[in-house]
């Protein structure tokens, strides 16, 4: 939408989105109060929202999605107990093995199918409660799963690992980063997704543009608890309303938008296939993520193709050798076409690039 003033196209993830003219109002213009001490209406107003947004009782608002995880499963397990979660989740691979060293708890580790899915026999095999094991005390889900190129995991999957979870007594946690990336690419509400699960956390500082903040959401019970995780944690904010307003807009106004980055992906992904020794599969691109890697018989590997993008202004991440594209607020149609044309004239002027 609004270009930047340096000309990038930036691709790298969709936590680039600066905060809108109408967040940094809200910011200047926000209610506040010592919100450890339960006095800010900002925050208040937020995690009403939020829960409701998604059907829970309460919710709780912390900095990050990384600490988002971290008191969700921290509240929901105890010493000698395991949270079961797939070998390509966020938690897994990009949180620093927090949960193991700040909650005690032990990562039960399953593959992850490329849909972003654990096939439910594996999962129903893995719970345990042995005496000689630890105790699995929760399964947890990713959803749009970032790894898995943005999947959003398909409701009846949601439902059936629900119903073995509860049949184990064993809880249900999502981490819903990008849960609304998934409620529009299912067609269904946030709630509904969200509603097979005791806790779920999401980000507003993805897609949804805001400059900080995640959140937990769960029952009246649970978020009480949380509250204390999260002071232990040392995230606990004192004024936090002026991030808090940014959130509600961007909860309020940056959500149904999401569709237009959904619309840019598939542009991308499209475009992308068509591109002679890049390698992808654009069926599997659902939502604002796309990954792809690039054929080594055309010279290049996804290493040297990333940086040479990068020297002509399109920025992507990697991941060993996969490239990956997200689309966002900042990304237009013409940027798109900008970046296609860009991978096109690279990719074919061969080895020497
Ligand atoms: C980004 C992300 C997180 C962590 O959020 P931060 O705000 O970077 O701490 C957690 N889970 C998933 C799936 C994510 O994409």
């Amino acid at each position: 939408m609004v270009r930047e003033a340096d000309g990038l196209i930036d691709l790298r993830s969709d936590t680039v989105t600066k905060p809108t003219p109408a967040m940094r109002r809200a910011m200047a213009e926000a209610e506040v109060g010592d919100d450890v001490l339960g006095d800010d209406p900002t925050v208040q107003r937020l995690q009403e929202a939020a829960a409701q947004r998604v059907g829970k009782q309460a919710a709780l608002f912390v900095p990050s999605g990384v600490m988002a995880n971290l008191v969700s499963l921290m509240t929901l397990t105890g010493r000698n107990e395991e949270v079961i979660v797939g070998d390509q989740s966020h938690l897994y691979t990009a949180e620093v093995g927090g949960l193991g060293i700040f909650g005690n708890v032990f990562l039960h580790v399953l593959p992850n199918l490329p849909d972003g899915t654990i096939p439910l026999e594996r999962l129903q095999g893995a719970i345990r409660d042995a005496v000689y094991t630890p105790k699995t005390r929760v399964i947890s889900l990713e959803s749009t799963h970032n790894r898995c190129g943005g999947a959003a995991l398909p409701l009846d999957y949601i439902q059936q690992v629900a119903a073995v979870a509860q049949a184990r007594s064993v809880a249900l946690h999502l981490d819903g980063a990008r849960i609304f990336n998934a409620a529009i690419v299912l067609g269904v509400s946030a709630a509904q997704i969200a509603a097979p699960f005791e806790v779920v956390n999401f980000c507003f500082s993805k897609g949804l543009g805001a400059p900080v903040g995640s959140i937990v959401c769960g029952s009246a019970a649970f978020i009480q608890e949380a509250k204390r995780t999260r002071r232990m944690l040392g995230g606990g904010m004192r004024q936090a309303g002026v991030l808090a307003a940014a959130c509600l807009v961007a909860l309020e106004t940056m959500v149904d938008r999401l569709a237009e980055d959904h619309a840019h992906a598939r542009m991308l992904a499209d475009g992308l296939a068509n591109i002679r020794g890049i390698r992808i599969d654009p069926a599997r691109v659902q939502t604002n993520i796309v990954i792809f890697e690039v054929d080594p018989a055309t010279g290049w590997d996804s290493a040297r193709l990333q940086q040479a993008l990068a020297a002509r202004g399109v920025l992507l991440s990697l991941s060993g050798t996969r490239l990956r594209a997200v689309t966002h607020y900042h990304i237009t149609r013409a940027d798109i076409e900008q970046a296609l044309a860009v991978v096109r004239e690279t990719t074919e002027c061969n080895r020497s690039g």
